[in-house]
C-alpha cells in the first residue's frame, strides 16, 4: 500500500486568476487526462485544485506522466486524512514512518482554507507537532529555522493534505492556449528543443520541413519524423501536425543561380517566405526556428537581419541567446537528442557551399534571386504540394518502404495524413 492517496497538481497563479482561466482549466484538465489515460487514477476537481486520486499505482509512472503535462508548476503526492486534528497527527506519523528513512530535523508547517476552524494555523502547528513527536521523536527532531524534512498540512472546507515535499513540473502555460505558430524544424538538435520550449509556453506548435528528396535522402526526412513523434507527447491529443514542403525544385534553381556565398542566405529567404504563406493558410501566428546568435555562419544578425527583411509574420527564436550546451541539455530531457545526432544530411547540409557570406545584405540578397526565374511562381506551386502527416508518440510511418521521395510515400499512407 502506497503512503499517499492522490497527487496534489499546482498550476501556475495565472491558472486562477484573469479571464483567460477557464480556457486554461479545461485546456489542462485534457492534458492531464490525455496523459494519465495508461494509468489507474482518476482526476479529481475541485473550484481551485486538481488532483489524481491514486488507486495502487507505480508513482514513478505518474511522475513521469506529469512531467510531460505543460503549465503543471508542481506537485505532490498527498494523504488525505479526516480533519480532525487526531486523525491528522495518525496519518502524519505514518507518512513519516514510510517515507523518511534516516534520522532528520523537521518542522511541521500548516496552511488552512478553512477559516471557520478556531485555532490559527500557528496554533495548530503546535498541536500538531506535539502529537507527532510523540510517536516519532525517534526519527526526526524539530528544527524551525533549517529543517530538513518539512511536513506540510492544509486544512481545506472537506479535507486535510499531508504532504513532504513538491516536485517541479514543466511549468509555463498548458500547450495551445497561446494560440499557434508554425516551427521551422529541421533534423538537427536546435529546432526539436525550440518547438519544445515554444509548447512549454502554451503555443501551440505545428512544424515544418523543407525537403529535399530524392537529392537528400528520404532518411533526412524519417529523421524528422522521429523527432516530431518525440514532440508529439507534448502536443494536445498528443497529436503534432508536420507539413512537409517538397523542396527539391525551388532548392535547384537556387543551386543554379545563385552565388555560392548567398546561397545559404536565399535559401533561408525562401524558406521564410513559404512558411509565411503556410503560416496564412494554417492560421498560424508566428514562425519558430532554432536559431542561435552567431552559432553557425547564418546565424550572425546580419544574417538574421537579411533573412527577416522577406515577411511580416513575426518570429520567435527560443533559443536566440542560449548556450550550445544548454541546448543539448534540453534536447535529452525532450529525449531528441540520439536522434538528431543520426548523420543524415539535409537541405541545408547537402551541396551548399563552405564559404558563405556571414554579412550578407539585402541588396546583394535581391540582386541574386533577381536571376531565379519566377520563383514567387514555384512558392506558389510548392505550398500547393505541401504534405501534411498527422504524428502521434506511436506513429508508424516509415517513408523508405514507399519510395524516394516523401510525395511517393506519402501517397501510400493514407492513414498518417491530412487533407489540404
Ligand atoms: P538545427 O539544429 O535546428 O538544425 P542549426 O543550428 O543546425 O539548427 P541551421 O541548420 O542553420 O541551424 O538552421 C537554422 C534554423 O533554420 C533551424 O533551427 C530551423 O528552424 C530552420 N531550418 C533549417 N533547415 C530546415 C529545414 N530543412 N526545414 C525546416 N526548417 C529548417
Ligand atoms: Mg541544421
Amino acid at each position: 500500500m502506497s503512503t499517499y492517496d492522490k497527487v496534489l497538481i499546482r498550476f501556475g497563479d495565472l491558472m486562477l486568476k484573469g479571464k483567460n482561466q477557464k480556457i486554461f482549466r479545461e485546456r489542462a484538465i485534457a492534458l492531464l487526462k490525455q496523459n494519465t489515460k495508461h494509468l489507474n487514477v482518476a482526476l479529481e476537481k475541485r473550484h481551485d485544485r486538481l488532483f489524481l486520486v491514486i488507486q495502487n499505482e507505480d508513482l514513478n509512472a505518474i511522475e513521469q506522466a506529469l512531467m510531460h503535462v505543460t503549465g503543471i508548476g508542481s506537485f505532490s503526492f498527498v494523504k488525505s486524512s479526516e480533519k480532525d486534528y487526531d486523525s491528522i497527527v495518525l496519518n502524519a506519523i505514518q507518512v513519516i514512518q514510510n517515507e523518511v528513512k534516516a534520522k532528520k530535523t523537521f518542522k511541521v508547517e500548516t496552511k488552512r482554507t478553512d477559516k471557520s476552524l478556531p485555532h490559527t494555523s500557528q496554533e495548530i502547528t503546535q498541536i500538531l507537532s506535539k502529537g507527532i513527536l510523540k510517536e516519532v521523536h525517534e526519527l526526526v527532531t524539530v528544527d524551525v529555522r533549517n529543517p530538513e524534512v518539512t511536513l506540510h498540512v492544509e486544512i481545506n472546507e472537506t479535507e486535510a493534505l499531508i504532504y513532504l515535499d513538491s516536485k517541479k513540473g514543466l511549468g509555463g502555460f498548458p500547450v495551445g492556449v497561446a494560440g499557434r505558430g508554425l516551427l521551422l524544424i529541421s533534423g538537427g538538435i536546435d529546432s526539436p528543443v525550440a518547438g519544445f520550449l515554444a509548447m512549454k509556453q502554451g503555443v501551440e506548435v505545428e512544424g515544418i520541413h523543407f525537403e529535399s528528396t530524392p537529392m537528400t535522402s528520404i532518411e533526412s526526412a524519417q529523421k524528422v519524423i522521429e523527432l516530431a513523434k518525440k514532440m508529439s507527447v507534448y502536443a494536445y491529443r498528443q497529436e503534432f501536425r508536420l507539413h512537409m514542403v517538397p523542396f527539391f525544385k525551388l532548392h535547384q534553381e537556387i543551386i543554379a543561380r545563385i552565388s555560392p556565398s548567398y546561397v545559404i542566405t536565399v535559401m533561408r529567404r525562401m524558406f521564410f517566405r513559404v512558411s509565411e504563406k503556410l503560416a496564412q493558410k494554417k492560421h498560424a501566428l508566428v514562425l519558430i526556428t532554432g536559431e542561435s546568435i552567431g552559432q553557425v555562419a547564418s546565424q550572425t544578425l546580419d544574417s538574421m537581419h537579411t533573412i527577416e527583411a522577406v515577411t511580416t509574420i513575426p518570429i520567435i527564436r527560443p533559443l536566440a541567446t542560449t548556450d550550445k550546451q544548454d541546448i543539448i541539455k534540453l534536447s535529452k530531457q525532450i529525449d531528441t537528442y540520439d536522434i538528431s545526432i543520426m548523420p543524415f544530411e539535409d537541405c541545408c547540409t547537402i551541396y551548399t557551399p563552405s564559404g558563405s557570406s556571414t554579412k550578407p545584405n539585402i541588396k546583394k540578397a535581391l540582386i541574386n534571386e533577381k536571376f531565379m526565374v519566377e520563383y514567387d511562381k514555384i512558392i506558389d506551386e510548392i505550398v500547393a504540394q505541401t504534405k501534411t502527416f498527422v504524428i502521434t508518440p506511436n506513429s508508424d510511418i516509415r517513408l523508405e518502404q514507399h519510395g524516394f521521395t516523401v510525395t511517393e510515400a506519402w501517397e501510400a499512407m493514407h492513414d498518417h495524413i491530412e487533407g489540404q
